[in-house]
């Protein structure tokens, strides 16, 4: 059994207690690999490295930081093989799924290596008297970085990528779902000659190591993406330091269907966006909202597709359209979502059920699910379901569309179907998500920000704002005067 150990200040650890913890195939219900469990003490430690490396690594050239950041990435892409089998035997996603996640991962890196480069303060004279005025951005300090199961390697690189490039030091602690991929990912800027310190890895509970990182005062900034709740926690704590924070949390995306819309279009990347990774990603689409005009028609092309859609072992069909759920607690969230909608009167178009068959007797296999009669007070509309569940409800006017859109406490994602600019443009104005997606599935390209508002979120990842969330400006104001003779 192969075991991963801990990163601290560049050396590779089993970790003092011996505790480990498994790693599951969600797929078979078994164990990948075993981790180390960090003790308080031993993330304290990793903190301590981090600060002291940052008092190095800030002063480095911002050329001797990219340049390792971009060996970093073509090590992974060398590497890529191992890495996405690791992740789709942690995560259950079908293997294309992982290569696509991984190769993204690594052009996140290679962007913010270049952009780092680019990255000066500015200049001015004074206004109210003789003075130069330089205003440095310099970087933030030590990061502590936690990530979600769904996308650990990618959401992982959004934080790492800039932090680095921009000479901050991290700690990380992946999640224990599925921390192989990750480790694997930061082993490359190890490799790459990374000096110690800079990167370190703590891996156990949220409530004990998580917590560490987020209260101790060292981090100065904490990179955090997963659930609701979770975040609202880690803004209290780091209030108390008043550390920076970026929060992206759960979501509860809407996808509206207007009268107008391609269906040749809107049809197929509602299906990809509804179960893809088997609904568990922030941005899934969650609740669809059709023009009466033309929901009998959209409703029957969706169920149709939705009952023709490939679920497996992601290792055994790499192209599978959905693996399984993550585990049961995730499996169980579903039926909890789907019998509450059906008590309260949905009905079931497709799916609603385990998938039968031989191959699916271990593992968190659910069937992609349609339900239609939805009602706004059921859990799948309040809730964030975080898995194959697809609620359509009808609409009459764009208004109307989105009142129901906005009906709800996140705020992340939102996607509009229509071919008339002015509709799409109203929509895109009104509808409170932090993404909006016009005829398009996917509101993630690493120029743009992406981050939620409401509950989904504060702060942005990705693009110029995802750099800019690690530097601090400080402004140094010189008199300026004659010298002495
Ligand atoms: P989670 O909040 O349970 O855990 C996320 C990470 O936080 C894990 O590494 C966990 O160990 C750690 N953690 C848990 N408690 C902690 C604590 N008290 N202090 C510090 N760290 C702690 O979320 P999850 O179940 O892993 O991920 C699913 C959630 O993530 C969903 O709600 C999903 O919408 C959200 N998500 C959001 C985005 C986004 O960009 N907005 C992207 C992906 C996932």
């Amino acid at each position: 059994m192969e075991k991963y150990d801990l990163l601290i200040n560049g050396e590779w650890l089993p970790g003092e207690s011996g505790e480990t913890f498994d790693v599951i195939n969600p797929a078979r219900e078994e164990v990948v690999a075993q981790c180390a469990v960090a003790t308080i003490p031993e993330t304290q430690t990793a903190l301590e490295a981090a600060q002291t490396a940052f008092e190095s690594w800030r002063y480095t050239s911002a050329r001797e930081r990219c340049e390792i950041l971009h060996l970093a990435a073509d090590l992974f892409r060398e590497r890529i093989d191992r890495a996405a089998e690791l992740l789709t035997l942690e995560h259950g996603k079908p293997l294309q799924d992982s290569y696509k996640e991984l190769k993204f991962s690594a052009d996140v890196i290679d962007y913010y290596a270049e952009e780092a480069r680019r990255l000066h303060g500015t200049h001015f004279e004074g206004d109210a008297g003789p003075t130069h005025s330089f205003v440095l951005k310099q970087p933030v300090g030590v990061v502590a970085a936690i990530t979600p199961w769904n996308f650990p390697v990618d959401l992982l690189s959004w934080k790492i990528g800039p932090a680095l490039a921009v000479g901050c030091t991290a700690v990380v602690k992946p999640p224990s779902q599925s921390p192989l991929a990750a480790i694997e990912f930061m082993r490359c800027f190890i490799d790459a000659g990374l000096p110690p310190g800079v990167l370190n890895i703590v891996m156990g509970a949220g409530r004990t190591v998580g917590a560490e990182l987020v209260t101790n005062p060292i981090s100065r900034k904490i990179a955090f993406t997963g659930s609701t709740e979770t975040g609202l926690w880690i803004a209290q704590q780091a209030a108390k330091n008043l550390k920076h924070v970026t929060l992206e949390l759960g979501g509860s995306a809407p996808f509206l269907v207007f009268p107008d819309a391609d269906l040749d279009l809107a049809v197929p990347q509602a299906l990809r966006r509804c179960f893809s990774h088997t609904g568990q990603i922030c941005i899934s689409v969650n609740r669809i909202f059709v023009h009466q005009d033309v929901e009998q028609e959209f409703t029957e092309r969706f169920v149709d597709s939705t009952k023709r859609l490939r679920v497996a072992d992601g290792m055994k069909v790499p192209d599978a359209d959905m693996g399984p759920m993550i585990d049961g607690a995730g499996l169980q969230t579903v039926l909890d979502h789907l019998n509450d909608a059906v008590e309260k009167g949905a009905s079931v178009l497709a799916g609603g059920t385990k998938p039968e068959g031989e191959e699916f007797s271990k593992g968190f296999f659910f069937l992609p699910t349609v339900l239609t009669g939805i009602d706004r007070n059921m859990k799948v509309m309040r809730e964030e379901t975080f898995g194959p569940l697809a609620p359509i409800s009808t609409f009459n006017t764009t208004d109307e569309a989105i009142t129901m859109a906005n009906d709800t406490p996140y705020g992340l994602a939102a996607y509009i179907f229509t071919r008339d600019l002015d509709t799409a443009m109203y929509a895109a104005e009104r509808v409170d998500a932090g993404g909006i997606g016009i005829n398009v599935n996917d509101i993630t390209d690493m120029r743009g920000p992406f981050g939620g508002r409401k509950m989904s979120g504060v702060g942005r990842e990705l693009g110029q704002p995802g750099m800019d969330s690690y530097l601090e400006w400080k402004h140094v104001r010189l008199l300026r005067q004659a010298p002495r003779q």
